[in-house]
């Protein structure tokens, strides 16, 4: 079962090596920076464990499963009504809290977390243990209790209009058809005997009566209830559990505000699962209908100066992992040479390989240098911000940023330029080997024997965009290698297979491969309709008068 954690007098060693953790930290930030990681050093610093009480509150609410039985039956205990069995099952809650099986089940689920309940989202459980039935006896609703009721064929009278005489209780006389008369042996016309000349006699279906007996109740006037089941009443179960309903709180009232700040910013939760505080689980008790669950978080958190090149930073650290909270951009003024060095490179190929040797001595710079040779401005910056969070200001990595990717397209120009002219050459290789052979005749008339002639030009179209991606492609693989030539080894990332930006001669491949495609079109053996179309409207414009 799930002990509670025994709280030690004193806070481990660990909690007071968080200054030296962060030191360590903040020496591989700045380490070929400019710097060297033994340069940080530990000038001052004072370190408060901090006690955080937290608890788990566990309130228990009942469910329902209903369910409905005819007749009186048995089904535990006999309750008035609904409302009173939901007044039964919460007077059982502060009750059930207590029971050591549903404290086992809900530690044991505790543990299942990998923070043991600490910070933990609210949730609900069900529980597998606590179960009890009641039932409500009510009188049936078909029959008001009576087990039977009125027959709503015959409205309870047993009878009904009898059909055959039209509720009329007579029948026309079969011996006189009706007319009272029958003829003589002489021809002559003599009173009906059989209905005494009135021509009716009594309907033989309900012998005058003018109603026959109820088919439904066969006369009985009453109906025995089935949905009773004959009894008058019905059994509603009620087969309840508990569930319970579990939210995580840290009691904060106490707690100084720039703690609750340090709190927020590493998480509550994160506290936990981040390995910040060391968490203690204490004993469970109850109270006020509540299952409370009580936590201690041990948090160190320290107030250190380090101490870079005799200048002195003051810094907060927070947590097991000697996380820096604030530091002025420590980097900024030490890499600032190489910023200015990727200014002047950007701003053209003057002394350019000295300039890179000056940026590439930070090994940020040589980081940012190596990711834009391979991914974008965006990419790039986000990878900086993460790999050096606070020692750089963000103003100072945008400017890296913007200057090293305007130099590395100074830088490339050349190659990029080549690379244009290279990959528009390719381009128009591919065109005039499409439309001077018969392949763009047989794609034509293919496209057409399909019934996609009005697709006939994108097709066309899409031959132009292969050979602008094949154009593009040359000129970022072009300026790729002149980036390996010139930037240092160690700023290249080998496993890394991005390429760089085309830069303008990218939109300028637009330009180039566009005019080598309709040249090709126009000269062709075979010219495409859209270009004989074409022909056709400049000839008419041309020959107006
Ligand atoms: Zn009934
Ligand atoms: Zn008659
Ligand atoms: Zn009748
Ligand atoms: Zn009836």
């Amino acid at each position: 079962m799930s002990e509670p954690d025994i709280v030690p007098e004193q806070p481990s060693e660990q909690h007071f090596q968080i200054a030296q953790k962060a030191a360590e930290t903040l020496g591989l930030l700045v380490d070929g920076n400019g710097l060297k990681a033994e340069q940080v050093r530990l000038a001052r610093h004072e370190t408060l464990v901090h006690q955080l009480p937290g608890a788990i509150f566990i309130e228990l609410k009942p469910d329902f499963v209903k369910g409905q039985l005819s007749g009186q039956r048995e089904h535990g205990k006999v309750l008035g009504s609904e409302a009173a069995v939901v007044a039964a099952a919460l007077a059982l809650a502060p009750e059930a809290v207590t029971d050591k099986n549903v404290q086992i089940e809900l530690l044991q689920l505790l543990d299942k977390d990998p923070a043991r309940g600490w910070g933990i989202k609210p949730f609900k459980h069900p529980l597998k243990v606590t179960q009890k039935e009641f039932c409500v006896v009510d009188r049936c609703t078909k029959c008001a209790g009576l087990a039977q009721y009125n027959c709503t064929t015959c409205s309870g009278t047993g009878g009904v209009g009898c059909v055959n005489c039209g509720v009329t209780g007579q029948a026309p006389c079969p011996a006189c058809y009706g007319s009272g008369g029958v003829q003589s042996g002489d021809g002559g016309r003599i009173p009906c005997q059989r209905c005494l000349s009135t021509g009716k006699v009594l309907c033989l279906s309900c012998n005058g009566a003018k109603t026959v007996k109820c088919g439904i109740c066969r006369g009985q006037t009453k109906i025995a209830c089935t949905e009773c089941d004959r009894s008058g009443f019905w059994t509603h179960t009620y087969d309840m559990t508990f569930h319970a309903e579990a939210k995580f709180e840290m009691d904060r009232e106490l707690m100084p505000k720039d703690l609750q700040e340090i709190i927020d910013t590493l998480g509550v939760r994160e506290l936990a699962t981040e390995d910040h505080a060391e968490i203690f689980r204490l004993n469970q008790n109850t109270e006020q209908k509540l299952l409370v669950i009580p936590f201690l978080a041990f948090l160190p958190i320290a107030n250190v100066e380090f101490s870079i090149e005799g200048k002195q930073y003051p810094s907060g650290v927070a947590g097991l992992t000697g996380k820096i909270m604030g530091i002025d951009p420590v980097l900024d003024p030490i890499i600032k040479p190489g910023i200015n060095a990727l200014f002047k490179l950007s701003k053209g190929p003057l002394a350019a390989e000295a300039l890179i040797a000056q940026a590439c001595k930070y090994r940020v710079l040589r980081q940012i240098l190596s990711g834009l040779s391979h991914h974008s401005k965006k990419q790039v910056y986000q990878t900086v911000t993460r790999s050096y969070p606070l020692v750089i200001s963000d103003r100072f990595t945008k400017a890296a940023i913007k200057y090293a990717a305007d130099a590395v397209l100074a830088i490339s120009k050349g190659p990029r330029v080549k690379g244009l002219i290279l990959g528009t050459a390719i381009a128009a290789a591919l065109y005039a080997g499409y439309y001077f052979s018969p392949a763009q005749m047989y794609n034509a008339a293919k496209i057409a024997a399909l019934g996609y002639g009005r697709y006939a030009f994108g097709a066309e179209l899409a031959v132009w965009l292969v050979g602008y991606i094949l154009a593009w492609l040359t000129i970022r693989y072009m300026a790729a290698g002149a980036l390996q030539k010139l930037l240092p080894s160690e700023a290249l990332d080998k496993t890394d297979t991005g390429l760089p930006t085309a830069g303008e001669q990218g939109t300028h491949a637009l330009g180039t491969t566009m005019v080598a495609w309709l040249l090709c079109a126009f000269f062709a053996f075979q010219k495409p309709a859209w270009v004989l179309t074409l022909l056709k409207m400049v000839g008419k414009t041309a020959g107006a008068p």
